[in-house]
C-alpha cells in the first residue's frame, strides 16, 4: 500500500479492505481502465461533490477484450492517472493485477443476458460478460453506496443497471454526461490511436447524432428515418466505416419503429483501424448530448 498525498493506493484485495474500512459514507466508486482524461475526471469530481469518500479503480480488464482486440496495446499511463485522481480528490485507488482479479482456475462470470446481445455485443460477443463480472467484483471489493458511469458507454450503463437490480447490489448507479472535445468528438482513451487525418474525420459521429436529433426536433418520429439521417451523414465521410446506427429504447435496447418516449440514438464507426462509439439520449423529453470542453 502506498500513499500519494492524502490518497491511498491499494494493489491487493487485502490492502483495499484496509484502505476502505475507515472511509466515511456515502462512498462513491468510479471504475476505470486508466489512460484517464477529462471524461474520467468528470466522474471523479461528481463523486467527490456527492460523497464523503471517493474510490477509483485502474484496471485494464482482460475479460472484456475479444481475442482480436487491443488489450496488449491499450494505453497505460499509471503515473499520470494517479496525479489526475489525486487532483480530483480521490481517497482510495485500487490497481489490482489480473492474477488477483482472475485467480488460477477462474470460472465464475456474471452474464446480463439479453442486454449484452445487440449493438456493441453484436461484434463483441463476450464484452459485457467481462464488464459485468469485473464491475460485480469491484462492487463486492469496494462496497460503494454510489457508482459513477459515463453516458458515453450507454449499453454499459444499461447492463450495469440491470445487474444491480437483478443481483440486488445495495447501491445507486449515477450516470455522468459525455465530455467532448470542442468539435464534438467524445473523449476516449482510444482517441490516442487516431492519425491526424482520422482525428479530423472523427467528429462525424457527433454530426451524425446531431442530424438525427435535429430531425427528431423537427417532428420526425420514424426510427427508420432517424437511422437514415445518421447513415447519410456518415456516408459523406470517406475515412468512416459505419458498424451500426441505432434508435432504441434506452433501458431494453430494443430497436424502435416509432419514437414515442425516451430514446437512445447510438452508433459505432470504424475510423481507420479504430472503433469509436457515441450516443445521444432523450430522457423525459430532454436531450442529454454531453458537454463540450473548453
Ligand atoms: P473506461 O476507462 O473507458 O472503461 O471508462 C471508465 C468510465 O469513464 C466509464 O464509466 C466510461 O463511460 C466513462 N467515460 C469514458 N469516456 C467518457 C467521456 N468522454 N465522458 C464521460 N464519461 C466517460
Amino acid at each position: 500500500m502506498t500513499r500519494t498525498g492524502r490518497m491511498t493506493v491499494a494493489s491487493t484485495p487485502e490492502e483495499l479492505r484496509e484502505a476502505r474500512r475507515p472511509c466515511p459514507s456515502p462512498f462513491g466508486l468510479v471504475p476505470t481502465m486508466g489512460a484517464l482524461h477529462a471524461g474520467h475526471a468528470a466522474l471523479v469530481r461528481r463523486a467527490r461533490a456527492e460523497c464523503a469518500s471517493v474510490g477509483a479503480s485502474l484496471f485494464v480488464n482482460p475479460t472484456q477484450f475479444g481475442p482480436a482486440e487491443d488489450l496488449s496495446k491499450y494505453p497505460r499511463t499509471l503515473g499520470r492517472d494517479l496525479e489526475l485522481l489525486e487532483a480530483c480528490g480521490a481517497d482510495v485507488v485500487y490497481t489490482p493485477r489480473a492474477e488477483e482479479v482472475y485467480p488460477d482456475g477462474f470460472q465464475t462470470f456474471v452474464t446480463v443476458e439479453r442486454l449484452s446481445v445487440p449493438l456493441e455485443g453484436a461484434s463483441r460477443p463476450d464484452h459485457f460478460r467481462g464488464v459485468a463480472t469485473v464491475v460485480a467484483k469491484l462492487f463486492l471489493a469496494f462496497a460503494p453506496d454510489r457508482a459513477y458511469f459515463g453516458q458515453k458507454d450507454a449499453q454499459q450503463v444499461a447492463v450495469v443497471r440491470r445487474m444491480v437490480r437483478d443481483l440486488g447490489f445495495p447501491l445507486r448507479v449515477v450516470v455522468v454526461p459525455t465530455v467532448r472535445e470542442r468539435d464534438g468528438l467524445a473523449l476516449s482513451s482510444r482517441n490516442a490511436y487516431l492519425s491526424p487525418a482520422e482525428r479530423a474525420s472523427a467528429p462525424v459521429l457527433f454530426r451524425a447524432l446531431s442530424s438525427a436529433r435535429e430531425a427528431f426536433d423537427r417532428g420526425e418520429r420514424s426510427g427508420g428515418r432517424l437511422r437514415t439521417a445518421m447513415r447519410s451523414v456518415l456516408a459523406r465521410e470517406p475515412l468512416a466505416e459505419p458498424l451500426y446506427v441505432s434508435v432504441a429504447d434506452p433501458e431494453t435496447l430494443e430497436e424502435l419503429g416509432e419514437a414515442a418516449g425516451d430514446l437512445l440514438l447510438s452508433l459505432a464507426v470504424r475510423v481507420g483501424p479504430t472503433r469509436l462509439i457515441d450516443n445521444f439520449l432523450l430522457e423525459r423529453g430532454r436531450w442529454e448530448t454531453g458537454i463540450l470542453e473548453g
